[in-house]
């Protein structure tokens, strides 16, 4: 294993809004390379130039330091800062208040779970994610972690604080539950039932978590024993959600790798997974037709029957009215059932997702717009757009999604269905 320490010139990714599976903003990686091995990471194709990708680490040595500089060039101030800055010390309380408003909207930034896992070994040594957790700390921004190892644990005191201060949405992902399979596909990663472990204590530490079952391998990981037991550990670990996904394969060093692998550990898989991903799609998406189960239909099957919530949870701002965050909830879960449930075109789902991202790059109080019949005007908005809005603001909810969640389920009885837009 080599291990190098690098200077990042830059650090967050471009901004990200609406993103219906984990609600992040920016991300960002602390390290290049991850040592975690996972036989099916797309960290390894030759997309992300990143040479010996499990074996090679590059430590951003100066992470915390390039994040400070961005969070500033994007105009937020740190707590730090605000402390000793002399101007604000002295400043008219009202004054400061109207300086205030004109923070930008917090981000919620992706530490970990780019491509790379933040909590990997070398972060036992090196502490580069704690030293970024410390900075988003600092600028009181709202964090998102997704990881494959308990070392997140040794960060629970500076996670609590940042969950006071903003919110720490805390995933982990978990694939196997048989701790042989999981062995050959995660080696490096802490071992699965270490993570439901890890996921009990943040959950009962009071933070936000759930478990990400992505990627689910098919023909090895899809079966229902596996997929049952998943979401029976993720609710007694009191997770609040499991959410399931499948896998890609890219062409070239990522799809040559697992699929070695697959010959020596699983060589009667060999032929249909082959065939599952020959079509060599360039985003690694496999051919829908061959794959021998649709994993997110029965992945939100085996959620109902165990009584677990199958889709990712959006927490709230701080500074965001509890409207508008309900109704980016909605809108979301609207996106992620007309995309990956029942397959409706993108013209269909756009709509919704343009009206979430409009909601959430930040507008005023939907309560305050509905009572000056604004709604319809500064949405930019269709009268029955406006109607599933105000009713999900009055119920927490919609009969739109309602009846979206009716055709999933006869989807998954394997009935044909038919998903009417609002406006037809
Ligand atoms: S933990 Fe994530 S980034 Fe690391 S090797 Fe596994 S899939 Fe790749």
């Amino acid at each position: 294993m080599q291990h190098e320490t690098v200077k990042a010139k830059s650090l967050l990714s471009k901004p990200i809004v609406a993103d219906a599976w984990f609600h992040v903003n920016r991300s960002m990686n602390a390290y290049r390379g991850c040592e975690h091995g996972c036989v099916y990471c797309d960290g390894m194709a030759e997309h992300y130039h990143v040479d010996n990708f499990t074996t090679h680490i590059r430590i951003k040595e100066n992470a915390a330091k390039v994040l400070r500089r961005e969070l500033k060039k994007d105009g937020y101030t740190s707590q730090t800062e605000l402390e000793t800055e002399t101007l604000w010390r002295f400043m008219d309380p009202e004054d400061a208040k109207r300086m205030a408003l004109r923070v930008p909207r917090k981000k919620v930034i992706g530490v970990c779970g780019g491509v790379s896992d933040g909590y990997q070994p070398a972060e036992k040594e090196h502490k580069i994610t704690r030293q970024v957790l410390e900075t988003l700390l600092d600028f009181r921004m709202p964090v998102f972690v997704l990881t494959k190892s308990d070392l997140v644990l040794r960060d629970l005191d500076l996670l609590k604080e940042i969950n006071e201060s903003a919110f720490a949405n805390i995933m982990f992902t978990i694939t196997l539950s048989d701790e042989k399979q999981r062995g050959i596909f995660e080696p490096k990663a802490s071992s699965t039932p270490e993570r439901f472990a890890a996921l009990k204590e943040i959950r009962k530490a009071g933070l936000p978590g759930g478990v990400m079952a992505t990627p689910i391998i098919p023909t090895i990981g899809d079966n229902l024993e596996n997929m049952t037991a998943l979401a029976k550990e993720a609710k007694r670990a009191k997770a609040e959600f499991i959410q399931f996904g499948g896998m890609t394969l890219k062409p070239g060093r990522q799809k040559g790798y697992f699929l070695r692998v697959i010959k020596r550990r699983f060589p009667d898989k060999l032929s249909e997974i082959s065939n599952i991903y020959a079509n060599n799609n360039k985003y690694g998406t496999p051919d829908w037709k061959r794959l021998p189960v649709n994993v997110m239909l029965r992945g939100y099957k085996v959620c109902r029957s165990v009584g677990i919530r199958d889709r990712s949870v959006r927490n709230k701002l701080k500074s965001e009215p509890d409207s508008n965050n309900a109704v980016l909830g909605v809108l979301l879960d609207i996106e992620f059932y007309m995309r990956y449930m029942l397959g409706m075109p993108w013209n269909k789902i756009r709509p919704f997702h343009e009206l979430s991202a409009r909601i959430e790059r930040g507008i005023e109080d939907l309560v305050e717009l509905r009572r000056e019949g604004q709604l319809k005007s500064r949405l930019l908005i269709t009268d029955r757009m406006v109607s599933i809005v105000e009713e999900i603001m009055d119920t927490g909810s919609c009969r739109y999604i309602q009846d979206l969640v009716q055709k999933t389920d006869s989807k998954v009885a394997g009935e044909t269905v038919f998903v009417a837009f609002p406006d037809e």
